[in-house]
């Protein structure tokens, strides 16, 4: 606390910092406060997420401005709505004991009226997103012809969306004689083009090198085969247990189906894009931050907002194209002193986008083997060891506790938590005894793909005037097989592929060999994966027997599986098998 003071915070300050418990100022606080609290300067300051910005601009700026007054006198423009309510929050935390503090956030997806009251109040600081702020200023319903420091924050993240114009015209509406504090955990060019044009003679701090990711957090990547990255990610949060994670994927597309997916397994997932409905993004965020949520399944662009500490994990299901992406990614955990792992599953290919990530970060990653079945088995069984070990009695059970001993009376103790722990284990234990090695090597392609289930070639197609939905439903009926025991189905002009669980591979080829549809017999072959999968670099469109197949011997990507998205893809695309573990809620 006295640290706090020797920066030259006032009482009024230091108070509301003792309640928030904060007990030493972060790097960046420790320079920047003097430094804004002293001057009337422009400031440039570097520094990772979550190395504590939001105080390091907010104390001084509440220090400085004049309560008395209403005239709007700070703005502080961040990239986001989710961001722009956190500032908020945080600054009406830091000024609770300011009298007369109104500190009002301006983002779209709201009332824009309501704002626009609260402006009209007297708000001496306003926090905005640029279009919304744009959009105010235009309508006249905020005044910043008065203020006196304007904080540009997550600057490299606002010009990343495409803020640079909107920032450009909110600036012309401030005075020539503000102060510009601009916050950035990167400083690609055109954030120092924004520096150069709108800034004089800044003090310029950094905390940590240039680009360089947070120090505690540690990389790891895992090499995968391209199809095997969902059963990765299983594994790891299954060795995971207490994981609290946010899981990237590229697109829209893959972080709905990699949540529905885990939802479906019965991890507690949701997802976070664009495509969902502000409501919806609400929900979800409001669920994450209560824990409700394990596995936050995000887009990059949806996940910009995401400031909640504590993350154990940050998962890449795919790495981004920009590595100053990777280095956003991997700050959403680290934060706060705490450390977190940034954990990447990738394919060969993939791994010298690895090495040029580690040369911007200067920072190694561990190259980490997905941990095989007895290993995720023994540490579920431990956590749960744990757990039962560290529960608290609940005495409502009292009163049925004589019915549950007499019915074990004749088990000794050690028999009974033998069998307790069986419970647990044999769900796990039925799901990963047959579960192979997924990891790829880095060097050989030679490597065995996923040998749970088999892929079958059939030699109807749409000219039998089949669907992949039709197809699906031929061979459930003709198998006697359920709904979600045939799957990957693909429908091509005179054949199909689908898979089956290899338990039902021999069934295949007794039932459907020979039998006729439309007067045409009915021929089915097992398609050899190792050739298929190799195919995929050397010759796509060939199998190992030169036989010609569509371009990727099924399981499409892209554009034409949209069509697919009907009302039965989601028992097709998951390839699932009945015997996976649900993991319980917690
Ligand atoms: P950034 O803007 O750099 O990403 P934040 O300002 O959001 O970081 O701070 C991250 C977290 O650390 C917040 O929960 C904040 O309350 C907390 N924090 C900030 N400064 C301190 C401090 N000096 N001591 C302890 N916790 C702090
Ligand atoms: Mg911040």
């Amino acid at each position: 606390m006295t640290k706090f003071k020797a920066l030259g915070l006032n009482e009024t300050l230091l108070q509301a910092i003792t309640d928030l418990g904060f007990e030493t100022p972060s790097e960046v606080q420790e320079k920047a406060i003097p430094v804004l609290l002293d001057e009337e300067t422009d400031l440039i300051a570097l520094a990772q997420t979550g190395t504590g910005k939001t105080a390091a601009f907010g104390f001084p700026m509440l220090q400085k401005i004049d309560v008395e007054s209403r005239t709007t006198q700070g703005l502080i423009l961040s990239p986001t709505r989710e961001l722009c309510l956190q500032i908020t929050n945080e600054m009406n935390a830091y000024g609770k004991y300011f009298k007369g503090l109104n500190v009002t956030a301006i983002y779209g997806g709201a009332s824009i009226t309501d704002q626009a009251n609260k402006v009209k109040k007297g708000a001496q600081i306003i926090v905005a997103t640029p279009g919304r702020m744009k959009d105010m200023i235009s309508r006249k319903m905020v005044n910043i012809s008065k203020i006196e420091y304007c904080v540009l924050d997550e600057a490299d993240e606002m010009l990343n969306m495409g803020f640079y114009e909107d920032i450009n015209d909110i600036l012309s509406h401030t005075p020539d004689e503000k102060n510009t504090w601009l916050f950035s955990a990167t400083m690609p060019k055109e954030v120092a083009t924004i520096a150069s044009k709108f800034m004089y003679n800044p003090h310029e701090i950094t905390v940590g090198t240039k680009n360089q990711g947070s120090q505690n957090v540690s990389h790891e990547y895992y090499m995968v085969g391209a199809r095997d990255r969902y059963l990765a990610l299983k594994r790891l949060a299954d060795y995971n247990p207490d994981i609290f994670s946010v899981v990237f994927c590229r697109t829209k597309r893959d972080t709905q189906k990699v949540a529905e997916k885990l939802i479906e397994d019965g991890y507690n997932a949701g997802a976070l894009h664009g495509d969902l409905s502000q409501n919806q993004r609400d929900l979800v965020m409001k669920s994450f931050r209560n824990k409700q949520i394990q596995m936050l399944v995000a887009t990059d662009v949806a996940a910009r907002g995401i400031d909640v500490d504590n993350i154990t994990h940050v998962l890449h299901y795919q790495l981004p194209d920009e590595i100053e992406t990777y280095t956003h990614r991997s700050g959403r955990t680290g934060r706060a002193g705490k450390t977190g792992v940034s954990m990447v599953i990738a394919t060969k290919s993939e791994l010298r986008k690895i090495k040029s990530i580690e040369r911007i970060i200067k920072k190694e990653f561990n190259k980490k083997d997905i941990p095989d079945g007895k290993a995720i088995c023994e540490v579920q069984l431990m956590s749960l060891a744990n757990k039962v070990n560290h529960t608290e009695i609940n005495h409502e059970i009292d009163p049925f506790i004589d019915n549950i001993n007499s019915l074990f009376e004749e088990t000794s103790k050690e028999e009974l938590i033998k069998k307790f722990f069986s419970v647990e284990f044999n769900r796990f234990y039925n799901y990963y005894k047959k579960a192979h090695d997924i990891n790829a090597s880095d060097k050989g392609s030679h490597k065995e793909i996923s040998a749970e289930s088999t892929r079958f070639f059939i030699n109807l197609g749409s000219k039998d005037g089949f669907t992949w939905m039709s197809m699906k439903d031929f061979l459930k009926a003709e198998l006697k097989l359920g709904r979600d025991d045939v799957f990957k189905v693909d429908t091509k002009n005179t054949f199909s592929f689908f898979n089956v669980e290899n338990n039902h591979a021999e069934l295949v080829l007794q039932k459907l060999n020979g039998i006729k549809v439309n007067d045409r017999i009915v021929s089915v072959e097992v398609t050899e994966n190792k050739a298929r999968d190799r195919g995929r670099s050397r010759n796509r469109n060939r199998n190992k027997s030169g036989k010609r197949f569509g371009n990727d011997g099924g399981n499409f990507r892209g554009s034409k599986s949209d069509s697919r998205r009907g009302r039965n893809s989601k028992s097709d695309r998951s390839g699932k098998s009945s015997s996976r573990p649900r993991r319980s809620r917690r």
